[in-house]
């Protein structure tokens, strides 16, 4: 025999290994339905030598800003390989230090307050919840990581109370499995970046889409959770034929309508993630069959911009994106074209699904509303500013300074608008910015880095043959006016 066919022969004899054994497990127990708090434990694939440090995050993937989420963290607990106590230090920052040396770190455990979350992190989509009938986590919220393990396969295991559905966007199911749900891994950033949701007070939905969608709703008043799947499935569809792909096997939107916890609190900013969306909204933007037709379709508008992000940039990125920096908040110089060029191309797929004279209209009227008098709102010192600097002091404050985050998407949006209109032109219709952008998915999937601004125009170039580095120039440059 060869040598590969012995290696191969070998293969065929070698013990099976089950998936999920050898991985680290991250449990959520929530066990009563009148618990303001859950439970989560970390058990260790093999026992870790030494000191280790388990850190809770601050900054979230597309946050731009900081989360106090360490500040809701209490009874951290560190147990070594014989299942016993060692010594747990808090430290400066988001950061414990677990364990001793000559002990092994085997199994660590800590408690989230989520009541205190939701009240003292005051913009909603942020905080995770626990109400009547309804526990909804957001991953980075309530998980924290052993540093160095970041990259490691986990396998999720959550528990609610026995007769409670319980649902995670990793393992999607209709019905819901009832009182707790288990998911395979991949590392800690698509656990940090996927949602949790448990309860009877939520309905949980499968709706017929080119990629299967599923819909969970809690809402405290009466909704229509018709219309919201078909206007979510449009959106969804409409997405996937302008990539052309779809980055993920399934997708879930979970929709959220709530009474404010505070006067104080904001119900507005949606928030995207790998494989679903997590749409936080007061009452007010509840859909009823009396909703008007703008109302639907800033809604379907508002689901096709988050459900763009899975593409743009969370699989085509630049500079800052990935990796990611957990603990504090990174600096971008590109989220004009995370933002703007992703609602950009969120608006083109849902004109592409139209009659071509409503699609035009369509097209010119969301320029002009969305970006180019936003930007004419804003405050003429963010339109001086060069962009790369907007986008450095937006990484912080997009949305809490939201005059930084207009400027930055629409200044973007005018650009994307400004390259489609060109390569259109120039190739006679038979190419657009989707090409550019498809092309550049592809790149960025080839490459597996981010990109470097400068490198945008040549990528796009490849695609289209037509030249956008001067309109690229123009845009990042101080505006004139
Ligand atoms: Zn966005």
């Amino acid at each position: 025999m060869s040598r590969a066919v012995i290696f191969f022969v070998a293969l065929l004899f070698a013990p099976v290994v089950t998936a999920g054994q050898g991985r680290m497990t991250y449990g959520v127990q929530y066990s009563r339905a009148d618990e303001s708090r859950i439970r989560v434990s970390i058990e260790m694939a093999e026992p870790l030598a030494g000191l280790q440090t388990l850190v809770m995050p601050r900054a979230v993937p597309m946050g731009y800003g900081e989360q106090p989420y360490d500040r809701f963290v209490g009874e951290v607990k560190a147990y070594g390989a014989a299942n016993e106590a060692l010594p747990v230090k808090r430290e400066e920052g988001p950061r414990w230090i677990l364990g001793k040396a000559g002990a092994k770190l085997r199994r660590v455990a800590y408690e989230v307050d989520l009541e205190r979350m939701e009240r003292e992190v005051l913009s909603g989509g942020d905080a995770s919840k626990v109400r009547p009938g309804y526990v909804g986590l957001l991953g980075y919220s309530v998980f924290a990581y052993v540093e160095g393990q970041e990259e490691e396969p986990l396998r999720l295991r959550a528990e609610g109370p026995s007769d409670w559905p319980v649902f995670s966007t990793l393992a999607p199911a209709v019905p819901p499995a009832s009182g707790s749900v288990t998911a395979e891994v991949a590392n800690f950033y698509a656990l940090a970046d996927s949602q949790i949701v448990m309860g009877p007070n939520t309905t949980i939905e499968k709706i017929d889409s080119a990629v299967p969608l599923f819909l969970v709703t809690y809402s405290e008043s009466a909704t229509d959770t018709r219309i919201l799947g078909r206007l979510g499935a449009e959106a969804l569809e409409a997405v996937f034929r302008y990539f052309g792909r779809a980055p993920f096997a399934h997708y879930t939107i979970l929709q959220e309508f709530l009474k404010p916890v505070s006067k104080l609190h904001q119900y507005g900013l949606s928030m995207e993630h790998l494989g679903s969306g997590t749409f936080t909204l007061g009452l007010d933007r509840r859909l009823t069959a009396e909703s008007s037709a703008e109302e639907q379709m800033r809604t379907r508008f508002n689901f096709a911009h988050h459900i763009a992000h899975a593409w743009i940039p969370k699989r085509a990125y630049g500079e800052g994106y990935f990796p990611f920096q957990w603990e504090l908040a990174p600096v971008f110089d590109s989220i004009w074209f995370s933002e703007g060029f992703a609602q950009y191309a969120a608006m083109d797929a849902l004109a592409n699904a139209m009659p071509e004279a409503e699609a035009q209209k369509f097209r010119e009227r969301m320029i002009e509303l969305r970006f180019r008098r936003t930007l004419a709102d804003v405050p003429a010192f963010l339109r001086k500013m060069p962009l790369v600097e907007v986008s450095h002091i937006a990484s912080t404050r997009y949305g809490e300074d939201w005059r930084t985050g207009r400027t930055v998407f629409s200044r973007g949006g005018l650009m994307a608008a400004e390259m489609d209109a060109r390569i259109r032109e120039r190739s006679q219709g038979k190419k657009g910015l989707r090409d550019a952008l498809q092309h550049l998915m592809a790149w960025s999937a080839k490459e597996e880095r981010a990109f470097r601004i400068d490198e945008l125009p040549t990528i796009f170039k490849e695609a289209t043959g037509v030249e956008t580095r001067d309109i690229l120039e123009k845009w990042l440059a101080p505006m004139k006016d």
